[in-house]
């Protein structure tokens, strides 16, 4: 599979070149590289903003709590491409089942293409997966993975940095547990949207298959990934064991509940005003 947007001579020509240009670090960062430092560093190799998704991830909340207020029948979470491929290729008789909402990936994109409509988006990836959805994406201009990455890091000789910083703006604290398995569901607050019982938190592919080849009626909520354990488990993350991963998704969340964050960082409603998250034709009924 082809990634022309991965082009990494293109992306580093571009930071050469001052391009101005905004790093869109997936959720699953924090598992791989160390936090602020990852900030200095992306911006050391050129980036002028460095965001994460958080903010992204509460607005595709926001939709998820609509879509299955309205819904009698299963749905099916949709942040995943490995899923939804999946999905559409051996078992279409569940595609009207996904999710016709944004990624976080794809909200934060077109939040900052709002904010910032001159500045190029990277998506900062965990999988191949990712890659083919910032492909279809026209607000992700390039993508790049946590591997490259770490490769232009040790190219360009830059290490970890010590010292503060922050995030360009539109930060979200509790949704950052977004890549750790039940990440959605545990922070869509569905509490009177769905029943404890109707939801089903699933990861690992082969696990997702076995439901759906035998899937249980009662299910109205299928929070699904590809990996196991969520997106810590990408291919492209490091080897430690899940379970260290999600100690420190759950340190860096403790921690961001004691920041303060300056007003103008916060992921606030209205920033989002007038952007659809939702759409009745996803990138996979094209
Ligand atoms: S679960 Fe795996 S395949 Fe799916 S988006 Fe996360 S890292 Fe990619």
């Amino acid at each position: 599979m082809q990634f022309p947007k991965n082009n990494i001579n293109k992306i580093v020509s571009e930071l050469k070149k001052e391009v101005k240009m905004i790093g869109l670090v997936a959720p699953s960062f924090i598992a791989d590289f160390k936090y602020p430092s990852i900030i200095f560093r992306l911006r050391k190799l050129g980036f002028d903003k460095v965001t994460e998704l958080t903010f992204g991830a509460k607005l595709v909340n926001r939709e998820y709590h609509k879509k299955l207020k309205n819904s009698k029948k299963l749905l099916i979470a949709t942040p995943c491409p490995g899923i939804v491929d999946v999905i559409v290729k051996k078992y279409p008789q569940y595609k009207d089942n996904l999710i016709k909402v944004d990624s976080p990936m794809v909200a934060t994109a077109k939040i900052c293409k709002k904010y910032y409509p001159k500045h190029k988006t990277c998506f900062i990836s965990p999988c191949n997966y990712k890659k083919i959805e910032a492909e279809v994406t026209p607000e992700v201009d390039y993508v790049i993975d946590y591997s490259q990455l770490k490769q232009l890091f040790k190219k360009y000789k830059i290490k970890k940095i010590k010292g503060d910083i922050l995030f360009n703006k539109f930060y979200n604290d509790y949704t950052k547990i977004y890549p750790i398995s039940g990440g959605l569901g545990k922070t869509a607050h569905l509490k009177g949207v769905v029943k404890k019982d109707e939801v089903l938190t699933i990861d690992g592919i082969k696990n997702v298959m076995k439901f759906l080849e035998n899937p249980d009626p009662k299910i109205k909520f299928l929070d699904v990934l590809f990996c196991k354990g969520g997106c810590i488990g990408g291919p492209y993350t490091s080897k430690l064991p899940i379970l260290l991963k999600k100690r420190k998704i759950l340190k860096y969340l403790k921690k961001s509940k004691t920041q303060d964050i300056p007003e103008n960082k916060k992921g606030i409603l209205k920033k989002a005003s007038g952007i659809k998250f939702a759409s009745n034709k996803m990138y996979w009924d094209k």
